[in-house]
């Protein structure tokens, strides 16, 4: 069946034959080529049509939620730190409120296999659901951006005669509005995202300090602006098609019970336009389905597609399409629903959506993985002491039959707060002197260093090497951790 140009699409500017590369395609074949590519391999330009109706609302109000927690994140402390911190270049980490540290690698990998895991689920029951509704590029580009677009160039009608006509006055006042807009919010979302990796206090002493002392702030603030400014005006729904790792694996993921925007080509087909004349108990007695072939759906697709062609990888489920087919068949009498949130076997053999066994197994691997990381994060030391013995010391023996070693520790503070903490040997019996002083004030956030000097007698020595427990405690009496070394006797 010959597909014409859906009618969201710039048309194509040169009708000419395709070179020789494109004759190789069958265009009559829509999985042969994207909507956004024309024979010649160009981006064809799409001009969607403003989207409105019940599936539209909830999305609107679910983007307001999201741009309002997205924004107010990098403001937002729990016990004096960021909720959401990714700072790489200090290497260190806030997820909600707790400070991680590259010394967590454990939980940070258990942690990303309960992501992982979670996705495959939620793809599994949901299909791309995330990608159009709560995605940031597209919760930005299409509730925001493309919103405003609208307010500026008018509806798609308008924006494709825009587009086509010469620059004049009207252009050039319109587009610098648009883009003026576009980069000022660019710079606004850039420097949300700064705030995540470096913390909101990082960020105001960029902004606050002479630039010369921030070179590489700046640079990063002008690098996020200018990407954020052309994935919103230029490459908007091809970050999605071609970028996007997740699109690209979701496909693998979905199944034949996997909730998606489908058309029920059931009973859709066999479609025809809508005669005045015809009623729905004429037209179905004539072998048509309720599709009327109005191309409302394509013209308010963000990706392009024909959704009736199927399931595509284009196919970002914002559910727009479901909308503009409800309207039309309102419009038409025909009950809403014929493109709809379904799965393959709804739509094919009249299956309820159902909890299916893969669905069941994903569930258990993700609820033992968040009982994983949940034990690991409400058992993680508040400190982490690393010891080795100080660079060049030798054992020291003294005439009354003991024998000395010198340590070198280094403590990490993952904690908010200052803790000073005590050493003391556990095993085998003997003494421990903190060359600094005993305790050891660790800074909130920060690494601490000291040289613990251990006495034994040589009667509790094993040989050259003996094995030594020592507690770290806190200054209340509990026990932060316990570390093992090996002490160095004589060789015998
Ligand atoms: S086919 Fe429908 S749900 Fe998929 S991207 Fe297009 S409008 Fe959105
Ligand atoms: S909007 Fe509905 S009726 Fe119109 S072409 Fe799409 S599926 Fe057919």
């Amino acid at each position: 069946m010959t597909q014409p140009p859906p009618a969201n699409e710039h048309p194509p500017a040169d009708p000419s034959p395709p070179p020789s590369v494109a004759q190789e395609i069958n265009w009559e074949d829509y999985r042969d080529h994207l909507a956004t590519a024309d024979k010649e391999g160009h981006r064809r330009w799409l001009f969607p049509r403003k989207p409105s109706g019940t599936w539209h609302q909830r999305r609107l109000w679910l983007s307001w939620i999201l741009l309002a927690v997205m924004f107010a994140g990098p403001f937002i402390t729990i016990e004096g730190n960021p909720l959401l911190m990714i700072n790489i270049v200090e290497r260190r980490f806030s997820i909600l409120g707790r400070i991680f540290w590259p010394q967590d690698a454990v939980l940070f990998a258990v942690a990303m296999l309960v992501f992982l895991t979670g996705i495959i689920l939620f793809t599994t029951a949901f299909g791309r659901l995330w990608c159009g509704w709560t995605c940031p590029q597209t919760v930005l580009m299409e509730m925001v951006l493309r919103k405003i677009e609208y307010a500026i160039e008018g509806d798609a009608a308008a924006q494709r005669q825009l587009a086509e006509s010469p620059w004049n006055r009207e252009k050039i006042l319109k587009r610098t509005a648009k883009h003026g807009v576009f980069l000022a919010l660019s710079f606004l979302i850039g420097n949300t995202l700064l705030a995540y990796i470096i913390g909101l206090d990082a960020l105001v002493r960029i902004v606050t300090d002479p630039p010369s002392q921030h070179l590489t702030g700046l640079a990063f603030m002008t690098l996020f602006t200018l990407l954020f400014y052309s994935i919103f005006a230029r490459f908007r729904e091809q970050a999605c098609i071609f970028i996007c790792p997740y699109g690209r694996f979701q496909s693998t993921i979905l199944d034949e019970n996997t909730l998606v925007v489908a058309y029920d080509h059931r009973r859709g087909e066999k479609r025809a336009h809508l005669k005045p004349s015809q009623n729905a108990a004429e037209r179905a007695t004539s072998g048509l389905g309720d599709c009327v072939d109005c191309r409302a759906c394509i013209a308010v697709c963000p990706t392009g597609i024909d959704i009736r062609n199927g399931t595509q990888m284009e196919c970002v489920n914002c559910t727009a399409c479901i909308d503009a087919c409800d309207h039309i068949m309102d419009k038409t009498g025909r009950p809403r629903g014929l493109v709809r949130l379904s799965s393959l076997n709804n739509i094919e053999r009249q299956l309820p959506q159902r909890f299916t066994p893969r669905m069941g197994v994903y569930a258990a691997v993700l609820v033992a993985l968040i009982g994983l990381f949940l034990f690991l994060v409400l058992t993680r030391a508040d400190t982490q002491t690393t010891i080795l013995r100080a660079t060049g010391s030798l054992p020291q023996f003294s005439a009354q039959g003991q024998v000395d070693n010198l340590f070198t520790v280094k403590i990490l503070n993952k904690t908010n707060r200052d803790i000073p903490v005590e050493f003391r040997l556990e095993q085998p019996a003997g003494t421990l002197r903190l060359m600094s002083g005993s305790p050891l004030r660790v800074p909130a956030t920060k690494l601490a260093q000291s040289s613990p000097l251990i006495e034994l007698d040589r009667g509790q020595l094993s040989g050259h090497s003996t094995p030594v427990r020592i507690g770290v405690f806190g200054t209340s009496g509990r026990k932060l951790e316990t570390i093992n070394t090996k002490f160095l006797g004589p060789r015998s």
